[in-house]
């Protein structure tokens, strides 16, 4: 199974939609620990790699970064 790959101020569409019905997060941190925040209501959560990679359905480049 291929990982994603996303990086700072990506937005990554997740399985599961947020209960605000939102299932696009902006990575907001990356490290040992991802954290991402809700595109709609701004919640923010942390997850790790192994969490987010399985989570992820697609990513979205950030606009302008064509340098990956
Ligand atoms: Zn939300």
């Amino acid at each position: 199974m291929p990982q994603p790959t996303y990086h700072l101020g990506d937005v990554v569409v997740l399985r599961k939609a947020h209960p605000c019905g939102c299932d696009r997060w902006t990575v907001i941190r990356m490290g040992a620990d991802v954290r991402i925040k809700c595109n709609r209501c701004g919640h923010r959560v942390m997850l790790s790699r192994n969490e987010l990679n399985r989570a992820i359905r697609k990513v979205e480049t950030a606009v302008g970064s064509d340098l990956h």
